[in-house]
């Protein structure tokens, strides 16, 4: 079964997210628990929690197809003191946070070393971030997310969310959430395809989108994946800018997005829209839905 949806707003209380969703037909939704542009928020309200849970469950929003997002400000593998206690502070929040709402998973860009430490210092400080949240929190597991690889972001290559996960203590609390522009962007190239070339035969050049997700499955594995961020590309491959685009209106075009719904090892875990244009991402998601 796939879980398909789109960040949806949350303005006016986490309440509202669960109705945006089911307004766009939507079976799984992304939301941010508190403003992602703040560091701190007063604490969810007992009536905000208590209406979150009742309205996912009367709308058929299960835990597993809720991803919720970290705030922006957040850098877990900060180069200095103050700003990595800062975010590790606001990241214990945000998963207690998730806890209360009854939501299992919270994603996450991994930091960014700023040119001031090693990428390896950098995702070492990740992982240690996410160990010291994970020992503050229950039942959150924390889903690192691949980058774009834009400024001094980490978490651009598969290796670099298999190093992290490797420094995590509790494997079963940790996972990633692959995002199809930024894998792109990145330089993983999930639209290349086979046909169309004189060289080669169709099996020996073989697919993008088969080739990646197998050094995907090899690096990190697919036990580790607890959701997709679902996104088009406005730039072409490697470009490592991280622009979103609307379903097939990109670089990487829909056929990838098909693959996607067709293929079983996507099942049962929330598949996000962060397209640019919320007017269509119903169309987006009836298309997605109609695939499978
Ligand atoms: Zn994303
Ligand atoms: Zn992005």
């Amino acid at each position: 079964m796939k879980y398909v949806g789109a960040h949806v707003s949350a303005s006016g209380g986490v309440e509202n997210a669960p109705v945006n969703a089911a307004n766009i037909g939507a079976n799984a939704f992304a939301l941010f628990t508190k403003n992602q542009k703040q560091w701190s928020a007063p604490p969810l309200s007992q009536e905000s929690i208590n209406l979150f849970r009742e309205r996912c469950s009367q709308l058929g929003f299960v835990p597993d197809a809720i991803l919720p997002h970290d705030s922006y400000l957040i850098n877990l593998g900060h180069p200095q003191q103050e700003g990595l206690g800062k975010s590790r502070a606001a990241f214990i929040d945000e998963m207690s946070r998730c806890s209360q709402l009854g939501l299992n998973r919270l994603n996450f860009h991994p930091g960014s070393h700023l040119k001031e430490i090693s990428e390896t210092e950098c995702l070492r400080r990740v992982a240690e971030s996410i160990n010291i949240a994970l020992d503050k929190t229950k039942g959150v597991c924390a889903v690192i997310e691949n980058t774009a690889g834009q400024g001094s972001n980490v978490g651009y290559r598969f290796e670099h969310l298999a190093e992290i996960v490797s420094q995590v203590e509790d494997k079963s609390r940790v996972g990633v959430c692959i995002d199809t522009c930024h894998s792109f962007a990145a330089g993983y190239d999930l639209k290349e395809a086979s046909a169309g070339s004189s060289l080669f035969s169709e099996e020996e050049a073989g697919d993008g989108f088969e080739r990646v997700f197998s050094e995907f499955d090899k690096i990190v594995g697919f036990k580790y994946l607890k959701g997709m961020h679902l996104n088009d590309a406005k730039k072409g491959v490697g470009s490592k800018i991280d622009r979103h685009e609307s379903l097939g209106t990109g670089e990487i075009g829909m056929s990838v997005f098909e693959k996607i719904m067709k293929d079983s090892r996507f099942d049962g875990i929330p598949l996000i829209l962060e397209t640019p244009d919320p007017e269509i991402w119903s169309k987006e998601i009836a298309f997605l839905r109609g695939i499978e």
